[in-house]
């Protein structure tokens, strides 16, 4: 190594930095500018430096940069100098190196390994699977003066890694937990893969070889290596493939003064770790195997064995995410799919998402390579236990809109309103399942809203009923259809068609037949069509208006008026046109109340969601909305003590209270401080102690046996979306829109 520019620096440095991303301080960092196959460390060499680097390895080919009190040292291959930098810091150290490699099982060991050594000993630990060049050396950094023990992984895909893994871990105990296929092809043969593999250990004070594994006694007797028997833990999710696993983890802990006693102890209590597979509760009463790290046929065969144990009689669905890379392993990975009859297959790309909704009560798989980067793909299956959520159930909506499509002619259309996010439900995913069901139109209030559908795939008609002439080319561009309710607008629409060379665009006449708010009256109908038709740019595609007072039962005399009127309107706008259009009048109360009126099409908002202030109607739909969140945490109080800001409320007795994780931000309002508001935990009411805060509230549970992470309803069976919103002297129109876009909308089909 030679150094340039060379300055008196104070500074020492105190850890190493490869990836200018993950900088947080730059002081005292010594930044290694690694060739990596997709990132040129020199170009990140400036990132570092203005996050305060100043120590830096390139490599000597590089050209060194001009920068102010910054020292470079130039190398061969900085990954080299990583390694050796890693290698001078292991040799610090006396406690005992253990080096664990196998086709598969490297990462489970290390973490019971752990497991059953750290109530005694202080273990280090490579971080995650960090078992590659790269990751070894960073692991081997870890190594602290105050451990009695390190764990490293050690990984290799190519022949002659170990030798280099070897020289820079120089293991005390070697550890060898499987011998399979996944990296078999750059081997010519499975004995060349094993004594490459073996040269890991020739070090070693002694190597302890899975029992599974084929070795002959002179390979063996070439790296000191014993062969533990088999070892069986009475678990009911550990089954057989994993006893020649266990017995490494007895003869390990034994070597390192582990009593027998101590091990079976703590063998009861052995994380529930699949090789890298990780396992948790999803949504639709899933449960989802995530093996996202890699992609080849022995890792998946483990998976899907797993898969097969776990699911016992459950349905078993595996996802796959292919790379462009991985592409050509589709066929043989989908013929060792079939050997295990799985009930659900699914190729994925790169940017295709998880049909989370098709998949319930059923074991999901999901493996990928990890060019991929399906995590967030899986993330969107999770259940989200400890998190306020906001809950839509397809299949309701789905039976909403079915109860219409029964009480109305075969003919008439739906159309469902999706603005406002599709009141608050989330716009994108309600509207493809809604185009999915056959619905025929959408409407959404702006521009941006109906462009965000186009994004998304829905190709349905879409009008838009704030089509301010700002956005009018945005609109046509994206085959949006304006509703027209002035002059002046119209003839910016005009305009802006004549400049696309637009002709026939289709557009609706929004008339205002009584609410006034917006439209054309009636007295300007004659002008309105004068102009409309002398522009060949423009269609009428349908004339409409909207009802004031549909949901009043009691006095229906407004409606009838408004229904008159437009009866005149359309009768006049027919002998004007020269074509058929559609005439639309309806809402959700006025289709429940006024099916006489229903014309050509219908236009459905808050009663997809299940919610009618008719309680004849009520029983007939489904409520499609659930709010729900956890308990955070749950404390005893005393007399004379007070909850939250203000103290507005003061125990006059021993309780227990609970923090629930929503508040005003999220749209539980301020005003349901102390009593006003309630949730449910157990079924049982509790009412909210003391002021909402921003993100949380506390709610009174004494007596009532809660414990933290228990579920919360907000609204669902016990308080309904009529009841919540009557406690906040409100509308489900505006609960419904005011629950903030930051909780997640998770969506069910039951
Ligand atoms: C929002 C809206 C609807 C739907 O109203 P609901 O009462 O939710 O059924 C229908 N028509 C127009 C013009 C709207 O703005």
């Amino acid at each position: 190594m030679k150094a340039t520019n060379v300055v008196s620096s104070e500074a020492m440095v105190s850890h190493v930095v490869y990836d200018s991303r993950k900088i947080l301080s730059g002081t005292g960092a010594l930044f290694f500018a690694l060739h990596g196959t997709n990132r040129s460390g020199e170009t990140f060499v400036f990132d570092a430096y203005e996050k305060g680097v100043r120590w830096f390895v390139i490599d000597e080919k590089v050209a060194v940069p001009t920068l102010p009190d910054a020292v470079f040292l130039q190398v061969i291959d900085p990954l080299i100098a990583l390694q050796k930098l890693a290698n001078h810091h292991r040799s610090q150290f006396n406690y005992p190196v253990v080096a664990i490699t196998g086709s598969v099982g490297k990462t489970t060991f290390k973490e019971w390994a752990n497991h059953v050594l750290s109530p005694d000993l202080r273990v280090v630990r490579s971080p995650k699977s960090f078992n590659s060049q790269l990751g070894v050396a960073l692991s081997l950094l870890e190594m602290h003066a105050e451990a009695d023990v390190a764990l490293i992984e050690a990984g290799i895909s190519e022949p002659g890694e170990m030798a280099r893994l070897e020289k820079m871990i120089h293991p005390t105990i070697g550890v060898f937990t499987a011998f399979g296929n996944a990296h078999r092809s750059n081997f010519e043969s499975p004995e060349q893969q094993l004594e490459e593999k073996l040269q890991l250990f020739r070090h070693s004070v002694i190597t302890l070889v899975a029992s599974s594994i084929d070795v002959s006694n002179q390979q063996l007797a070439s790296v000191a290596g014993i062969q533990p028997k088999p070892y069986n833990a009475d678990q009911p999710w550990l089954t057989k493939g994993y006893e020649p696993m266990l017995g490494l983890l007895k003869a390990l802990s034994a070597e390192l003064g582990i009593t027998d006693a101590q091990f079976e102890s703590r063998l009861k209590t052995l994380p529930q770790l699949a090789l890298r597979m990780e396992t948790f509760a999803g949504i639709n009463g899933n449960t989802i195997i995530n093996d996202t790290y890699n992609l080849d046929m022995d890792a998946l065969k483990e998976a899907l064995h797993y898969q097969q144990r776990l699911a016992v009689h459950r349905k078993r669905a595996v996802v796959i995410g292919l790379s462009d890379n991985t592409q050509n392993l589709k066929e043989s990975l989908q013929t060792l799919i079939e050997e295990f009859n799985v009930d659900a297959v699914y190729f994925l790309k790169a940017d295709e998402s998880i049909p989370w909704y098709e998949l319930r009560d059923t074991v999901v798989l999901v493996k990928g390579s990890r060019a991929i980067q399906f995590e967030k793909e899986v993330s969107k299956g999770r259940e989200l236990k400890h998190r306020t959520v906001v809950e839509i159930d397809l299949g309701a909506i789905r039976h909403n809109v079915q109860y219409f499509r029964k009480n109305l002619l075969p003919t008439t259309k739906i159309l469902c309103m999706v603005k406002a996010s599709s009141y608050g439900s989330g716009a994108e995913r309600v509207a493809s399942f809604l185009q999915q069901e056959g619905v025929d139109y959408f409407g959404v209030a702006f521009a941006d809203e109906g462009v965000a559908l186009r994004e998304v795939g829905i190709t349905q008609p879409i009008i838009v009923m704030n089509a301010d002439i700002e956005h009018a080319n945005t609109i046509i561009e994206n085959r949006l259809e304006p509703a027209i309710y002035s002059f002046q607008q119209l003839d910016a629409f005009v305009t802006a068609l004549i400049h696309l060379g637009e002709n026939n665009y289709p557009i609706h006449l929004k008339f205002d037949t009584g609410m006034h708010r917006l439209g054309f009256a009636p007295e300007e109908k004659e002008r309105l069509l004068a102009t409309v038709s002398a522009q060949p740019e423009i269609r009428v595609k349908g004339i409409y208006s909207h009802l004031a007072d549909a949901d009043n039962r009691a006095n229906t005399q407004f409606t009838e008026r408004q229904i008159a009127t437009f009866e005149q309107l359309k009768a006049y706008v027919e002998t004007q046109l020269q074509y058929p259009f559609l005439a639309h009048l309806l809402n959700s109360e006025g289709a429940l109340h006024f099916p006489e009126a229903q014309y050509d099409m219908i236009r459905l908002g808050i009663v997809l969601y299940g919610y009618t202030s008719d309680p004849k109607v009520e029983p007939e739909l489904l409520p499609g909305i659930t709010w729900k969140s956890a308990v955070s945490q749950v404390k005893s109080i005393h007399a004379g003590d007070v909850v939250g800001y203000g103290c507005s409320f003061e125990a006059t007795s021993e309780m227990q209270i609970a923090v629930v994780p929503v508040g005003y931000a999220d749209g539980f309002r301020r005003s349901l401080s102390n009593g006003k508001g309630c949730v449910y935990i157990h079924g049982k009411r509790c009412e909210v102690l003391g002021r909402v805060c921003m993100d949380m509230i506390m709610v009174n549970v004494t007596g009532l046996d809660v414990a933290e992470n228990d579920d919360v309803e907000i609204i669902g069976k016990h308080q309904t979306m009529l009841d919540f919103a009557a406690s906040m002297e409100t509308i489900p129109y505006e609960v419904m829109t005011g629950l903030s876009q930051r909780m997640h909308r998770v969506y069910v089909e039951d």
